[in-house]
């Protein structure tokens, strides 16, 4: 690939954000609980009161940030961007509208852009944890910001 793209390394120990909207809390706990011994193995945070309840009912240690309407949603974002988050389970409720709507939709689309794996439903958490990569040192092509930088900065 050209150096539009520089490589990045998600390595075998991933930093993984679990955040799920009140509708989909029980389920994200369920799923945790169910998957407990390979979350064991990574590092874990999660939005504030999603964080607290996963640790409370399943005893996996997940760091906490503020809670998703109150801004932790964007901070998990800016961890993305900083390559400090590199996978995200996000079951998200398709039937309740959220007061923090454009926050969500700023995270799907951050993720989207760093290429980092993001499930938004049980189904693509599943695939996903039970992959191959998720035992391995994983790869993929990023937008080489400094060149952009460069480029635009040159050129606007
Ligand atoms: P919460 O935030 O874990 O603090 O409830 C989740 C969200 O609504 O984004």
């Amino acid at each position: 690939m050209n150096n539009n793209y520089i490589t990045l390394t998600i390595g075998k120990k991933k930093n993984i954000a679990l955040i799920a909207h009140d509708n989909k809390k029980a389920d994200l706990i369920e799923w945790c609980e169910q998957n407990k011994d390979i979350l064991t193995q990574h590092f874990l945070c999660g939005t504030g009161t999603t964080a607290r309840m996963i640790t409370d009912k399943t005893g996996l240690p997940v760091k906490g940030y503020n809670s998703g309407p109150l801004g932790g949603d964007q901070q998990i974002g800016a961890k993305i961007v900083e390559g400090r988050i590199d996978f995200v389970v996000f079951f998200s409720d398709p039937l309740t509208a959220q007061p923090h709507d454009p926050d969500v939709k700023a995270l799907l689309r951050i993720a989207q852009v760093y290429d980092i794996p993001i499930a938004n439903n049980r189904a693509s958490a599943d695939f996903m944890i039970h992959s191959e990569f998720m035992n391995e040192e994983y790869e993929h092509e990023v937008i080489n910001f400094k060149k952009n930088i460069k480029e635009r900065s040159e050129t606007l």
